[in-house]
């Protein structure tokens, strides 16, 4: 026997060999399978030549985990953790260990994905739905959704919600000049295009302004509190709307702006135990009164019914807003925040009503008494106020000197005054040491303490109840708390239990390595506002990955700022949008969209003010190139940009798109690559190169972010140098970025978006080096046409390329089944949950069928446990061809089986049990209980009920009804 070579112990260490799911004998089989020789001549196979890389990406060679990590922690160790007391949207909070090991580091939470199959999903539902009721109760609004982007973007939906509702015709919106900076930014890049004038001023001048809405602050961003009853009532009177963006903290404490007017409510729950992390990911949310409900964006939970009448929960109304509804969709939020307002709402949950208004008091404490002692030093400071002083009329640059050198960051205002905001983490030291810097004493805090009123406006101190329901009321030791989220978290199907096959999706492993670092503190605990210098390790990470992802895309700037793939669309056409308005060319406003595309791509469009214009597909499911020409010729004089996604979401790679490209460009159009399909690309082809001028990316698709439920995710714009200047601004000018990059209008609140989670993507990087992320493409590839062979004559694919092979998904076409049988394809989706599978996803971009991503994380192993599920399937409803089970009374249409249905005493089915619960051997071995039968969507959308279910509904006596 040769000896072995340390290079060939070493590389069987390699992360890619983990990460890909196949070993080489098992990727030898599956060329076998498909009947191809090697990966490369499947590759050539698949991706056209004319787009095909001919050098390899200019990464580095891949490292270990351990290097990767030892890299990492340099890099954070670069950044320096202050104490902060900036505010202005963001707060310091303790994350319960218990939440942050049992939710933010554990996949059972982080890779579930969005609940849209609703027996799986019932746990992280459940935690959604105490989310809406924690926010309509702490706001005393009817109705909230399930989390949005951040509270800016929150803001710019409720104008947009306002403008809808509002009674007055106005075209006009107000805002005060007293909500945060970041929150005015986003309103006035949402405003500009869609016919909207964005009003600032004081809110003194809101009531006789003509106007369809007013957006107010409570506790504005200097932290006053104002009694705005009489100028809700002045506003209704003349047909507007009173949106508010609030902190849900201080309304533990004062009047809810339900009670006094408020229509519309937004905010951030990341002081519920969510991290700064330098700005993102938290959970926003939007609710409101009931008679909006029908129009609000984003995601609600509702409870409904199961086949057996038991309460289940269920995404209600909006669920597939997008896909439906289209360029007239409400807004283009997709991927939300749904691990962050499960992290939020099971701090609710932990805590209480009462612990949270104890944390709020105590802020509220120390704020006042360090009010007092600067008072006492003849500091003015505001009054009425919950947690924020601001601090006028003194010398801001030697503050701000003293303060850091006593590794304090203050809110900068301007020359004369700073913001000090304090926060659960605040302690006494903190106090004594924030007077120090006006020189004022605090000697005796227990004695200033019993000297010091409260601060708050006596007219306005809350008096109403909330969160009374059982749920907020019971899990306060940590045992409870742990138990309840393992609870939830068994009701649920992720990825630590099965692969999740959603076309589109791109569902591969998250793995650990890249998730440590999230939760240090270098990274964790930055606020987005601290000091350019305190933030160099984040400077070094950002600019390492946007330039990892410039050489994986071919573009040649990257903007990291969209926090999700939706808002990269956004932020892709306000480029496109900047571009030709400074050629002077903004009457641009046509944009063609194939009709296999994404719900997000018109919905963004038409947020933009763009008019779209749909391209037919041909019989093979490529762009239908004739009809292309002919649009683009029509609409010459006004084409502003297609939007075309690669390779299609019909799975193939389509050989006609670099003509396409040309095409748009010969009519002065700009071309918008839609990147969600990037993990068939990676290392294989660039867009970029092959005449594309803009793509954003899913960091929580292809580069490894988890799914997180349904967010949080990053949804980066990459452009080529033209549009460079367009892509989005940085809130504060000190902010790193590079020359002639990032000077348009800014679509986040924060800079750097979800910046805490980046290190996720970096970590896959520079984990895989170029050898690996072109060999991962490859096993996409093969795991997919693997799968698409092996069902080939159980469940025919749609679409394939000109040589029969797929790209990284594969449709398979159930309709003639529904034709002969009447099964449907979401009746094997449910039957799949027996089998304990995700099912792929349901009718997109085609209805009536299933879309399969496997990913190249999934082994042989996984792929053909899925297979036999499939197959096992198609004898099924062969039978039911065969007369053999009945065309109702079956396994397909009952599913998915309940552990309470099938051993209940009476079977009445005709079906065996046994066939029920066990339609293959190896589930007596490993068996998921789905905790619901079918859920009625039916009747959940005719009963809305968006809040926590009564418990007397459990007893059997009562169903749950319109709340
Ligand atoms: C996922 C996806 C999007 C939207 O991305 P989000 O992050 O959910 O906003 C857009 N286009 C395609 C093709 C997608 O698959």
């Amino acid at each position: 026997m040769t000896q072995s070579t340390l290079r060939a112990l070493e590389h069987h260490d390699a992360f890619l060999e983990r990460h890909i799911g196949p070993n080489p004998a098992e990727i030898a089989h599956m060329l076998q399978a498909i009947g191809q020789p090697s990966l490369e001549a499947m590759t050539e196979a698949i991706v056209p030549a004319s787009i095909r890389s001919t050098q390899p990406l200019a990464l580095p060679a891949p490292i270990s985990e351990v290097e990767a990590l030892a890299k990492i922690r340099a890099i954070a160790s670069k950044n320096q953790v202050f104490r902060s007391f900036i505010g202005q949207g963001y707060y310091g909070t303790h994350t319960p260990n218990v939440i942050l090991r049992n939710i933010l580091e554990n996949p059972a939470w982080y890779t579930a994905y969005t609940p849209y199959q609703a027996e799986i999903s019932q746990g992280r539902m459940e935690a959604l739905i105490n989310f809406q009721t924690m926010v309509t109760d702490l706001t005393g609004m009817a109705i909230s959704n399930a989390s949005l982007l951040d509270e800016a973007t929150a803001a710019a939906e409720a104008m947009t919600l306002a403008k809808r509702s509002a009674k007055s015709t106005s075209n006009r919106f107000f805002v005060s000049k007293h909500v945060h900076p970041q929150t005015l930014a986003l309103l006035h890049t949402r405003a500009d295009g869609i016919g909207i004038e964005v009003v600032v001023g004081d809110e003194a001048d809101a009531a006789g302004a003509d106007v369809f809405g007013v957006l107010l602050q409570y506790p504005n961003t200097f932290g006053q509190i104002h009694d705005y009853a009489a100028l809700a009532d002045a506003v209704h009177a003349k047909g507007g709307l009173i949106a508010v963006a609030t902190d849900l903290l201080a309304l533990t404490l004062i009047k809810t702006p339900g009670e006094w007017g408020a229509d519309i409510v937004v905010g951030n729950t990341q002081r519920f135990g969510v991290p700064f992390g330098f700005g993102g990911p938290h959970a926003a949310f939007l609710a409101c009164k009931d008679a909006f409900k029908r129009s609000m964006p984003g995601r609600l939970i509702g409870v409904s019914i199961d086949a057996q009448g038991n309460p289940a929960y269920r995404l209600t109304l909006q669920t597939r807003e997008q896909h439906i509804r289209r360029e007239k969709a409400t807004s283009n939020i997709c991927t939300a925040q749904v691990l962050l307002a499960v992290m939020a709402s099971m701090y609710a949950v932990y805590h209480g009503p009462e612990g949270l208004i104890r944390i709020a008091t105590r802020v509220h404490r120390l704020a006042a008494i360090l009010a007092s002692a600067l008072r006492a030093k003849g500091v003015t400071v505001g009054t009425d106020f919950f947690d924020t002083l601001h601090v006028v009329g003194v010398d801001a640059a030697t503050l701000h000197a003293k303060a850091r050198a006593a590794r304090i960051n203050l809110r900068a205002i301007d020359a004369t005054s700073v913001g000090i905001s304090l926060d659960e983490t605040t302690t006494r030291e903190d106090v004594v040491a924030l007077a120090a810097l006006f020189g004022a004493v605090v000697a005796d805090i227990d004695a200033a303490d019993a000297s010091t009123p409260d601060a708050l406006p006596a007219g306005l101190r809350r008096e109403s109840k909330f969160m009374q329901h059982p749920v907020f009321n019971t899990h306060h030791s940590e045992h409870e708390l742990l138990r309840y989220l393992r609870t939830l978290a068994d009701r649920d199907l992720a990825m630590d239990r099965t692969m999740i096959p959603l076309g589109s999706c791109t569902m591969k492993l998250n793995a650990t390595a890249e998730m440590i670092p999230v939760t240090w503190p270098e990274f964790a605990n930055l606020h987005p506002l601290a000091p350019a210098e305190q933030a160099e390790g984040y400077r070094e990470l950002i600019t390492s990955l946007e330039a990892m992802l410039v050489e994986c895309t071919g573009y040649d700037a990257v903007s990291l700022q969209p926090n999700s793939g939706a808002q990269g669309e956004y932020a892709g056409l306000l480029a496109i949008r900047g571009y030709h308005r400074a050629r002077g060319e903004g009457h641009r406003n046509i944009c063609l969209i194939p009709e296999s595309a994404h719900g997000t791509n018109p919905a963004s469009a038409q947020m933009v003010g763009m008019d779209v214009v749909v391209v037919a597909c041909d019989k093979d499911g490529n762009v239908d190139v004739a009809d292309l020409r002919a649009k683009a010729e029509k609409h010459s004089a006004n084409l502003a940009a297609l939007m075309v996604t690669y390779p299609s979401t019909h799975g193939v790679f389509e050989e006609a798109i670099v003509e396409i490209c040309e095409i748009i460009h010969a009519h002065g159009g700009q071309v918008y690559t839609d990147g969600a399909n990037m993990n068939a690309l990676v290392g294989v082809a660039k867009p970029g190169k092959w005449g594309s001028d803009v793509s954003h990316l899913n960091l929580h698709k292809t580069f490894c972010i988890p799914h997180g439920g349904g967010g949080p995710g990053v949804g980066p714009c990459a452009v080529k140098a033209h549009l460079a200047p367009y892509l989005p601004g940085t809130l504060n000018a000190d902010a790193l970025r590079t020359e002639g990059v990032g000077h348009g209008p800014m679509v986040s609140a924060a800079s750097f978006g979800s910046a805490s989670i980046l290190p996720i993507s970096w970590m896959y990087i520079v984990m895989m080096g170029a050898e690996g992320l072109r060999r991962a493409t490859q096993v996409a590839l093969l795991n997919a046409n693997y799968v698409a062979k092996r069902l080939e004559p159980h469940f025919p694919t749609l679409y394939k390329g000109g040589t029969g092979l797929v790209a990284h998904e594969c449709i398979l076409d159930l309709r003639p089944i529904k034709d002969s049988t009447g099964i449907s394809a979401e009746d094997v989706a449910k039957r799949l949950i027996d089998f304990g599978f995700h099912a792929p996803t349901l009718s997109f971009p085609v209805a009536g069928t299933l879309m399969v991503e496997p990913t190249e994380s999934e082994s042989l192993h996984e792929l053909d446990r899925f297979i036999d599920a499939m197959v096992q399937i198609r004898n099924e409803i062969r039978a039911i061809e065969d007369g053999r089970l009945d065309r109702e009374d079956n396994p397909l249409k009952h599913a998915p089986h309940t552990a309470m249905v099938v051993t209940a005493s009476e079977w009445a089915r005709g079906y065996p049990r046994e066939l029920a619960a066990f339609p293959l051997p190896t589930l007596k071995q490993a068996k998921y209980w789905p905790p619901v039968a079918r859920v009625d969507n039916v009747y959940g959308d005719r009963n809305i009920m968006c809040a926590c279910i009564p418990i007397t509904a459990y007893s059997g006596a009562e169903e749950p009804t319109a709340g």
